[in-house]
């Protein structure tokens, strides 16, 4: 049966994520090295930075091997920092010493930075965290108010206690109201450009539909005509008029799912299938051209492991299309020889994978042209000069569905030696 996955992991946010989680673990740990040497650390600091460090630490270690426990880790740790930061200011406001007033000014600009973590690593909870906080400062504020003064009257370090708390308090609303509304632009503008891809697609659809319906009526006419004309020059031209409606049928075809690929809100089915099966339904599908052009086309599985590829956890559909337009490439900018697709299982970036690899010994790409063939709608002047048929699109979409699939693309290609495409894909995690 097929599961449709939870939405894939942001890649860029994981790495961030990543990246502030050890910065906040080496920064506290940090602080406490240097707080310590100077004797500042209450005994509350003494033991709860470095649990905090080694949580931090935990957590981007977590993100790095299971980026998707992201959104279960963040609210616990922000809460148990909250927790952290509201304690330790609540032993430094009543203070009259110098220490505490350190303690006190250290802490109110740390808060801000830890909500504008809240807000990026809790979206949702962003809000709520970051309100209770300074919730919690406000409360320890007001209870300041309220102890009355010692008989030789206030220090200065007190005063100046105070004041901090009284600035951090009139500030830190402004701080959350500004990354509120952050946070609401961005879901707004993710809701925009949801709609417009939505807009998009659906003017696509109804404009593939309304070509491609009396496209299908003319190419079935054309069959019928073919059977009635007698002469070499009639067949001729029917033969480029069947040709030309095949290509705008393609062109159609590509340029309506490189518009789906766009859509952010796009789902990959992961399931578990048969890699080999795969594949050689697909030379099935591509024999009769190679053989067309007195070209092979071979399958060749890595030995040894084929009970790996025959369970492969991944979007065959998506898989099929990558391979396929591969394929497709390789049989058009081939003259000679034959293109061979291999498969082996893998670890990319550490978890259990597949490789695919899809070679052939046709007419190269010069080097300066191996990171433009990948973008939309570009076609090299070889292939124009082959005169084979194309959009420019094949590659660019191969290019976004192996990203979706959280895979890796990488292409080796010599002039006139032939190209090797190959495709790393991590196992699809459903969890
Ligand atoms: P199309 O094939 O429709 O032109 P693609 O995006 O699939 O578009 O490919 C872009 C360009 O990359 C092609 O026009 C061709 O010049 C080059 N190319 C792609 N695959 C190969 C290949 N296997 N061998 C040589 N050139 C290739």
């Amino acid at each position: 049966m097929t599961r449709t996955p939870p939405r894939p992991v942001d890649a860029r946010h994981a790495r961030l994520m990543t990246g502030v989680a050890m910065l906040a673990a080496i920064g506290t740990l940090l602080i406490w090295l240097t707080d310590r040497q100077e004797g500042l650390l209450t005994p509350w600091d003494q033991w709860t930075i470095p649990a905090l460090s080694a949580l931090y630490f935990g957590v981007g270690v977590l993100h790095m091997v299971q980026p998707r426990c992201m959104s279960l880790a963040a609210p616990p740790t922000l809460i148990a920092t909250s927790v952290y930061l509201l304690v330790a200011l609540h032993l430094g406001v009543d203070g009259q010493s110098l220490p505490q007033l350190y303690a006190v000014t250290s802490l109110v600009q740390l808060i801000p930075v830890f909500y504008v973590i809240a807000f990026v690593a809790w979206q949702r909870g962003g809000v709520w965290i970051s309100g209770l906080t300074y919730a919690g400062v406000l409360a320890q504020y007001l209870f300041s108010l309220q102890t009355p003064a010692p008989a030789g009257g206030w220090t200065d370090a007190h005063l100046l206690t105070q004041k901090t708390l009284l600035a951090s308090v009139l500030i830190h609303p402004a701080c959350i109201l500004a990354l509120s509304f952050i946070v609401h632009l961005r879901v707004q503008l993710g809701t925009s450009q949801q709609e417009a891809f939505k807009g998009k697609e659906r003017f696509l659809a109804m404009l593939s539909h309304e070509i491609r319906t009396p496209l299908q009526a003319m190419l079935g006419s054309i069959d019928l005509l073919a059977l009635k004309l007698r002469g070499s020059a009639e067949t001729r031209a029917l033969d480029r008029l069947r040709n030309s409606a095949t290509q705008l049928d393609t062109h159609l075809r590509d340029v309506t799912e490189f518009t789906r690929l766009e859509d952010p809100a796009l789902r990959i089915q992961a399931d578990t299938f048969d890699l080999p099966q795969l594949l050689n339904e697909l030379r099935d599908d591509w024999i009769g051209q190679a053989q067309a052009k007195g070209l092979s086309l071979r399958i060749e599985l890595a030995p040894g492991d084929q009970a790996a590829l025959q369970a492969v956890k991944s979007d065959a559909t998506r898989v099929r299309q990558i391979v396929c337009n591969l394929i497709s490439n390789a049989l058009k900018y081939t003259l000679v020889g034959g293109v061979t697709v291999h498969a082996s299982p893998s670890r990319p970036h550490g978890a259990r994978g597949m490789t695919i690899v899809v070679e052939d010994s046709g007419i190269g790409i010069a080097p300066q042209h191996l990171q433009t063939i990948f973008q939309p709608y570009v076609r090299l002047e070889d292939a124009r000069a082959l005169r084979v048929d194309g959009t420019g699109l094949g590659l660019a979409v191969v290019q976004r569905l192996v990203g979706r699939l959280g895979g890796r693309l990488h292409v080796d290609s010599h002039p006139d030696r032939g190209s090797r495409f190959t495709v790393e894909l991590p196992m699809a995690d459903n969890g």
